[in-house]
C-alpha cells in the first residue's frame, strides 16, 4: 500500500469508529502525527475517543478543526477581547489558518487552570479556532521573536514539509533482512565535532552535526559514502545547542538535505542564536562561514521541536525519545528504539548527572537499553570536581579577595549554560550577604541567552521553576543584572575605577567581547580571571590555565599583553559529569546495557573510562576511532 491507500483505510476504521454525528473531512499524516480535520472538534476531541484512535492507530492523533467552521480572523479577534477578562491583559494574538490555532499571548497568567480550561473552552465554541494561552516571556528574546514571525510567515511550506516528512515515516518497507549499525563521523576520542549515524535497512540517521573546537573548525566526516547523499538521510537529531554538537546542521541543507531536525524547543532556539552568532564572528575575523543565514533558517523551517519524555516514530523502524541530559537548558538524551523490539540504544550527548543550581540531573532508567553511547570529557581517574555545593563558597572567597584588593572580576562564559549558573549563584551570594553589593555586567550574547531561559522555565529544576512559576521570584531579573549593549558601556566599565564583575564571551577566550576586558585588565595583578567551563586544548583559555605569562595578539599592530593578574579556575561549575558522576552513572543504571561505547573526550580519557568501566563493572566497553563503523544486530 502508498500512503495514500494508507490514508484512506485509516479514514474508513475511524468513520467506523466514531458516531454518525461527527463529521470527518480530511485525514493527513504530518510526520509522524496522524491529523484528523472534522467539522465537530469538540464532539471529536472528546478524551475516550482519542485515546482509542491513539490506541488503534499506535500514533498521536491531533484533532483540527475544518477550514469551513473558522469565523475570520478580525471578527474572531474580537470575540476573544470579549471573552478574555481584561486582567489578563492580551499581548498579541496570532492565526494559524493552516492548523487552525489561535496563539492568546497574555502579560498575566495567573488564573486557576479550571477558569482557564473555562475560558478556552468558551473561545473555541464561539470562533472555531483552536485557542492557546501563552504568557509573554518576563524578558523579550529577538531569537524567538524572529523564530515565530518565521514560522508565520511559512505555514504552508512548513505543512507540505511535514507531509512529506509523513509519508517517509508511513512508508512500507516490506520484509528485510534485520541489522543495526553505528558509524562513528566525529567526536570520537576528541571534543568537538560530534556525529554518528545510526543505520538500518530503511533508515539513516544523524545524531548530532557539530564542528571541531579550537582555531580547525572542522567539519566531522559526512562526506562518506554511506552518508551520501545527503538527500538520504531519513533524520537529524540534535542533543544539544552547544556549536560542537550543531554548528554544521545549516550545511547539510545547503548540499541537499530536506528532512526534519529532531530535538527541543529550548534547542531550536539557542542553537539558533549560537549558529548566527557563528556567522558574525567568522564575518567579524575575516573569515568565511561554510554556509549563510538563509541555510540557518532551512534549519528551523525543518525542525520538529519534542518536549521530554514524548516519543515518536522518526523513520519506518525508529522511534526517538529525548529525556532531561542536565547539561544545559534543552540538553537531551536520546533513547532510540529500533524494530519491534529488535535493539535499543541511548546516546546520552553532553550531560550531568547530578543536580546543578538550573537543571535536574541526568536521568539513567529506560524501559529498555542493549548499548549506551556515553560522552568521555571528564572520563580520567584524575578528573575529580569538588562538590557544586562547595562551588558557591570557593567563587565568594575569590571575589571577595579580588575586590578587597580594589581589582576587578573577569568571568569568561559560554553565554548559554554557565552564564546563567554563575547568575543564579551570584544573586544568591549576594542575596545572603555574603558578597557585597556591585555590579554584574553581561556582555555577549548572555542577555539573549538568558532571555532564552526566562521563555522555558518548565525546562529548569525543580526549586528554580517553583521559584519562577509560583512564587513570583524569578532570579534572572534581578537588578543587580546589568547588560553591556553598547561600545561605549563596554569601554566605560573597563576604565571605571569602581568594583566589578564581568560574565563575557567566549568561555575559552578564542575571541568575543571578553578579550576587551582582557586586554586591558591583563597587566594589572589586583585584577582577577576566574574559569568557570572546560577549556579545550589549543585554546587561549587553555594556555592561561598552564601559566601563559604573556599574550601575543596579531593583526596590524602586533602587541604583547603581560598576564600579572590572579588566575583561578573553579572546577564545580562544569556542565559535564566529572569521573566519579560518569561511573555512578553506570553503576546505577537500570536496566544495565550490554555494551557501551565511550565518545567525547580525549584519547586517554575515553580509554581510561572504558578499561575502568569494563574492570569494575563487567560492562563490555569501547572506544570507537572516528570512521569506525560497529554492528549490532
Ligand atoms: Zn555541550
Amino acid at each position: 500500500m502508498n500512503t495514500e491507500e494508507i490514508l484512506k483505510d485509516i479514514k474508513r476504521k475511524i468513520r467506523a469508529m466514531v458516531p454518525s454525528s461527527i463529521e470527518i473531512t480530511s485525514i493527513e499524516f504530518e510526520a509522524a502525527q496522524l491529523v484528523v480535520y472534522t467539522s465537530n472538534t469538540e464532539e471529536l476531541s472528546d478524551n475516550r475517543i482519542i485515546k482509542e484512535l491513539a490506541k488503534t492507530f499506535q500514533k498521536h492523533i491531533i484533532v483540527r478543526p475544518d477550514p469551513s467552521i473558522l469565523i475570520p480572523p478580525e471578527e474572531a479577534e474580537r470575540e476573544i477581547k470579549k471573552i478574555i477578562p481584561d486582567e489578563l491583559k492580551i499581548k498579541n494574538i496570532y492565526f494559524d489558518p493552516t492548523s487552525g490555532d489561535v496563539t492568546i499571548e497574555v502579560k498575566e497568567i495567573s488564573v486557576e487552570a479550571e477558569q482557564r480550561d473555562e475560558l478556552l473552552k468558551e473561545i473555541k465554541r464561539s470562533i472555531g479556532w483552536i485557542p492557546h494561552l501563552i504568557p509573554v516571556p518576563p524578558i523579550p528574546s529577538a531569537t524567538i521573536k524572529d523564530i515565530l514571525a518565521y514560522q508565520r510567515s511559512i505555514v504552508e511550506d512548513r505543512k507540505q514539509i511535514l507531509r512529506q516528512i509523513g509519508k517517509r515515516i508511513h512508508k512500507e518497507v516490506g520484509e528485510h533482512e534485520k541489522w543495526v549499525r553505528l558509524t562513528a563521523l566525529g567526536g570520537f576520542r576528541e571534543v568537538g565535532r560530534s556525529c554518528s549515524m545510526l543505520s538500518t535497512p530503511v533508515s539513516k540517521v544523524l545524531i548530532d552535526c557539530g564542528m571541531a573546537m579550537g582555531e580547525s573548525q572542522g567539519s566531522p566526516y559526512i562526506n562518506l559514502p554511506e552518508v551520501l547523499p545527503f538527500d538520504s538521510l531519513d533524520a537529524v537529531v540534535i542533543t544539544h545547542a552547544h556549536l560542537d554538537h550543531s554548528a554544521i546542521v545549516p550545511l547539510l541543507y545547503k548540499y541537499g538535505y530536506k528532512g526534519p531536525v529532531y530535538c527541543t524547543y529550548p534547542t531550536r532556539d539557542l542553537m539558533t542564536l549560537l549558529q548566527m552568532d557563528y556567522l558574525k564572528v567568522a564575518a567579524s575575523n575575516g573569515s568565511t562561514a561554510p554556509y549563510g543565514s538563509t541555510e540557518i533558517r532551512e534549519v528551523i523551517k525543518h525542525s520538529i521541536p519534542l518536549n521530554y519524555g514524548f516519543t515518536t516514530d522518526i523513520t519506518p523502524d525508529v522511534r526517538l525519545t529525548l529525556h532531561n541530559a542536565g547539561h544545559i537548558l534543552g540538553s537531551a538524551i536520546a533513547h532510540f528504539h529500533i524494530g519491534e523490539g529488535l535493539y535499543n540504544i541511548v546516546f546520552t550527548g553532553d550531560m550531568k548527572y547530578e543536580k546543578t543550581w538550573l537543571f535536574n540531573p541526568t536521568i539513567n532508567r529506560f524501559p529498555r537499553i542493549e548499548t549506551l553511547v556515553m560522552e568521555s570529557t571528564y572520563g580520567s581517574h584524575k578528573d575529580f570536581q569538588p562538590r557544586r555545593r562547595d562551588a558557591p563558597g570557593q567563587l565568594a572567597e575569590d571575589i571577595l579577595q579580588g575586590l578587597k584588593k580594589k581589582g576587578k572580576i573577569l568571568i569568561p562564559v559560554f553565554a548559554v549554560g554557565r552564564s546563567q549558573e554563575v547568575m543564579v549563584v551570584l544573586e544568591q551570594l549576594i542575596r545572603d550577604g555574603i558578597i557585597p553589593e556591585v555590579p554584574i555586567y553581561l556582555d555577549g550574547m548572555i542577555w539573549e541567552a538568558t532571555a532564552i531561559h526566562t521563555a522555558y522555565p518548565q525546562y529548569l529544576n525543580n526549586e528554580l521553576k517553583q521559584r519562577i512559576l509560583y512564587k513570583n521570584e524569578n532570579p534572572f531579573l534581578s537588578p543587580l543584572f546589568e547588560r553591556v549593549d553598547s561600545v561605549e558601556k563596554r569601554v566605560e566599565i573597563i576604565d571605571s575605577s569602581s568594583p566589578a564583575i564581568v560574565l563575557a564571551t567566549s568561555g575559552m577566550l578564542n575571541g568575543g567581547p571578553v578579550m576587551e576586558y582582557l586586554k586591558e585588565w591583563a597587566p594589572h595583578p589586583e585584577n582577577t580571571l576566574i574559569f568557570v567551563g572546560y577549556q579545550a586544548e589549543g585554546t587561549l583559555g587553555k594556555k592561561i590555565q598552564q601559566g601563559l605569562e604573556e599574550i601575543q595578539l596579531g593583526g596590524i599592530k602586533r602587541e604583547n599583553i603581560p598576564i600579572r593578574l590572579q588566575v583561578v579556575t573553579l572546577d564545580g561549575f562544569s556542565g559535564h559529569s566529572d569521573r566519579g558522576q560518569l561511573m555512578r552513572y553506570v553503576e546505577k543504571m537500570e536496566p544495565k546495557p550490554e555494551r557501551i561505547i565511550l565518545c567525547h573526550g580525549e584519547e586517554s580519557k575515553c580509554l581510561d573510562l572504558a578499561s575502568s568501566i569494563y574492570r569494575k563493572y563487567g560492562i563490555e566497553t569501547r572506544a570507537l576511532m572516528n570512521l569506525e563503523t560497529i554492528r549490532f544486530k
